[in-house]
C-alpha cells in the first residue's frame, strides 16, 4: 500500500468509479463517500467528513457534481449548491487541515465562440446554469485553497453512469438510422484517463516536486464532433460484427436542447502534459474496453 490515503466525494459516478478501480490497482487506499454518507447539499456534513478523516488522508478528490446539464436550467438551486457551495466547503476544510484538494470542472465554462483550443487562462463565459455553477465552484475553490488543483475536462465517457457512448450503444440494436449533431466540436475524454491523471498528480504531490495549484485542462486527444464520436463507437461494433445504425449528421438547430452547448470547446492540454511529462491518451483507444465491459454486463 502507498503510505497515504485519498478521501473521495462521489462513489457512483463515471470518474468516481474509475478512480476507485485505478487506486486499487495502484495499491492506493481510497475512501469513497457516496450520497448516503454525505449529501453535497449539506456543507456541515462535508466539513465534518474532512475534519474527521483519518490522519493518513493527504488528498481530497471531488468526483461528485450535479451533471444534468439540461435539468440544471430549471433546478438552479440544486446545481449551485452541489457545484458551487459544496466544493467551496471542501476546499475550505482541506485548506484548514493542510490537505491537498483536486476538483473537476468543465469545458462548459466557455461559450464556444473560439476556434482554437482553449487555454486555461482564456476568458470564460458560460452559456447555461450548469456552466455558471461550475465556474462559481472553480472561483470559490481557488479563493479558499491556494494550492487546489482544478481539472477542466469535457465529454466524459466510461462504461458507468450516463454518457453519450452508452446512449449510442443502447440505441444501436434498436435503431437502423440515427441523426447526431455534427456542428459541436470538442474532445471526448475517458473517465479512466481522468482517474489516471488524478492519481499521477496525487503521487507527484508526495515527492519533492509537487504540482502547482491552479486550473489544468484534461481531455482526450483529437477533436471530434458528436457525429464523429458516434461513428467511432459504431465502428467498434462493426469490427465485432454487431448490429449498428447508419448515422446521419444534423445541426444543433435541428436537435435543440434545453441548455445551450458551446459550439467549440476543444481544450489545450499542453499545461498538464508538461507537468506530467507525458501525453494524454487518444480517446478512441478507450472505446474497446468500454464495449468489452458493457458486453460482459449484458448492456449490449
Ligand atoms: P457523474 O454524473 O457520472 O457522477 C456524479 C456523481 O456525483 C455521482 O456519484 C452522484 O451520486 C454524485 N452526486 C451528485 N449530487 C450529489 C449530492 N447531492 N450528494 C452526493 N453526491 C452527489 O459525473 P462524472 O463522473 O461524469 O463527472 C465528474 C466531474 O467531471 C464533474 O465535476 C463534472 O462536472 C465534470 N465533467 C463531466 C462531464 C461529463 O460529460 N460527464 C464533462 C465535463 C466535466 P449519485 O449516484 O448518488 O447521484
Amino acid at each position: 500500500m502507498a503510505g497515504f490515503s485519498i478521501l473521495q466525494f462521489g462513489q457512483t459516478g463515471q470518474v468516481g468509479r474509475e478512480l476507485i478501480g485505478q487506486a486499487n490497482l495502484r495499491n492506493i487506499n481510497i475512501i469513497a463517500l457516496g450520497r448516503a454518507d454525505v449529501d453535497l447539499v449539506d456543507d456541515i456534513a462535508i466539513t465534518q467528513a474532512i475534519e474527521n478523516a483519518s490522519s493518513d488522508v493527504r488528498f481530497v478528490v471531488n468526483a461528485a457534481a450535479y451533471t444534468a446539464v439540461d435539468d440544471a436550467e430549471s433546478d438552479q438551486d440544486a446545481a449551485f449548491r452541489t457545484n458551487h457551495l459544496a466544493p467551496a466547503a471542501m476546499a475550505k476544510a482541506c485548506a484548514s487541515r493542510g490537505l491537498g484538494f483536486i476538483h473537476l470542472s468543465t469545458d462548459y465554462v466557455f461559450d464556444g465562440s473560439g476556434s482554437v483550443p482553449y487555454r486555461e487562462q482564456d476568458a470564460v463565459s458560460p452559456l447555461g446554469v450548469y456552466g455558471h455553477s461550475k465556474l462559481a465552484g472553480e472561483s470559490a475553490v481557488r479563493m479558499a485553497h491556494g494550492s487546489a488543483i482544478i481539472l477542466r475536462t469535457s465529454w466524459v465517457f466510461s462504461p458507468y453512469g450516463k454518457n453519450f457512448l452508452k446512449t449510442m450503444l443502447g440505441l444501436a440494436s434498436r435503431r437502423d438510422e440515427l441523426s447526431v449533431v455534427s456542428d459541436q466540436i470538442g474532445c471526448p475524454t475517458s473517465a479512466l484517463a481522468i482517474a489516471d491523471v488524478i492519481l499521477d498528480l496525487v503521487c507527484r504531490h508526495n515527492t519533492s516536486n509537487p504540482v502547482p495549484g491552479g486550473v489544468y485542462n484534461v481531455c482526450g486527444v483529437e477533436k471530434s464532433s458528436w457525429y464523429d464520436f458516434a461513428k467511432a463507437i459504431f465502428k467498434e461494433l462493426e469490427m465485432r460484427e454487431l448490429k449498428r445504425p447508419v448515422v446521419y449528421p444534423v445541426t444543433t438547430e435541428e436537435y435543440p436542447t434545453l441548455a445551450a452547448r458551446p459550439k467549440y470547446s476543444v481544450l489545450d492540454c499542453g499545461k498538464i502534459e508538461a507537468v506530467l511529462d507525458r501525453a494524454l491518451p487518444p480517446w478512441r483507444d478507450a472505446i474497446p474496453r468500454c464495449v468489452d465491459v458493457l458486453i460482459a454486463e449484458g448492456f449490449i
